[in-house]
């Protein structure tokens, strides 16, 4: 395994390069980078990266999936004075995007900008209690006026801005982040191979599903399975028959009393 500090230097690099979603360019040449050989690589229509590394047994073969892109913003418009508003891409609080650095990616340049609004001495007291609205922010990159902006800095509608937030460890050891990662990844690993279970109940091979005594004996399950793996009396606890079932859960999405969980 390789020593910690490499591994910080690789969450680093990878969370310090721009990537909101439809940008992924930078981010997918890291990778293919980082990964050059380990396994065979190849993409997709889509800009998805592989990396395939056969080992010397059949199985257990096991998929570390990531994302590439980030949350970010992409140019709405440009005012008359030069200042950007934008589009969230991806869940932000509005709360928490004022006074944030971004790093705006145009055709001529990456430029970096604030996010503003109108000041507080300018707003009502009532407004200034309230949580400004992010449609009613702008990213100021220091453009004075909409040529400025179009034709020296690049600025056009759909350019992608990326918040400018330098990777850092937390907590007393700067190693915490790496080691709960892959303490996270250990657990999950031997929890398919040693107690052949799935905690995030995704592997269909490992799952199954159970009738608790929540039942109130509906049958709406009993009628819904396409397989007629689900046996029962009217008004008594029903039960799966675990060699019929096929998993397809329409059986969850049927009992209205929470009954039938997956284990
Ligand atoms: S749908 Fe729910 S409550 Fe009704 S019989 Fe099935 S498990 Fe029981
Ligand atoms: S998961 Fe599908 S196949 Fe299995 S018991 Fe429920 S409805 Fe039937």
């Amino acid at each position: 395994m390789a020593p910690v500090d490499s591994r910080l230097e690789l969450l680093r690099s990878v969370t310090e390069t721009d990537g909101v979603v439809g940008h992924e360019d930078a981010v997918r040449a890291l990778m293919a980078e980082r990964l050059a050989g380990v396994g065979a690589i190849s993409y997709d229509r889509q800009g998805c990266i592989f990396c395939a590394k056969t080992g010397a047994s059949a199985s257990p073969r096991i998929m570390l999936a990531a994302h590439m892109d980030e949350i970010g913003f992409l140019v709405k418009l440009v005012t008359d004075e030069g200042l950007l508003r934008f589009t969230p891409v991806g869940g932000w609080f509005d709360q928490v995007l004022l006074a944030q650095r971004v790093r705006v990616a145009t055709r001529k340049g990456s430029y970096v900008g604030v996010i503003g609004s109108k000041p507080p001495h300018l707003l009502q007291d009532e407004d200034r209690r309230k949580v400004i609205q992010q449609r009613t922010m702008f990213i100021d990159i220091g453009a004075t006026s909409k040529a400025q902006a179009e034709e020296e800095f690049g600025v056009r509608p759909g350019d992608p801005i990326v918040p400018v937030s330098e990777f850092c460890a937390l907590g007393d050891g700067a190693t915490s982040p790496v080691h709960s990662g892959i303490k996270y990844f250990r657990e999950e690993y031997e929890a398919h191979i040693r107690d052949k279970k799935c905690p995030a109940h995704h592997c269909k091979e490992l799952l199954h599903l159970e009738i608790t005594d929540k039942c109130r004996g509906c049958t709406a399950c009993f009628r819904v399975c396409p397989v007629g793996a689900i046996t029962g009396q009217p008004r008594a606890r029903h039960a799966i028959d675990t060699s019929k079932c096929i998993k397809c859960e329409s059986c969850i999405e049927k009992c209205h009393f929470g009954a039938i969980i997956k284990v």
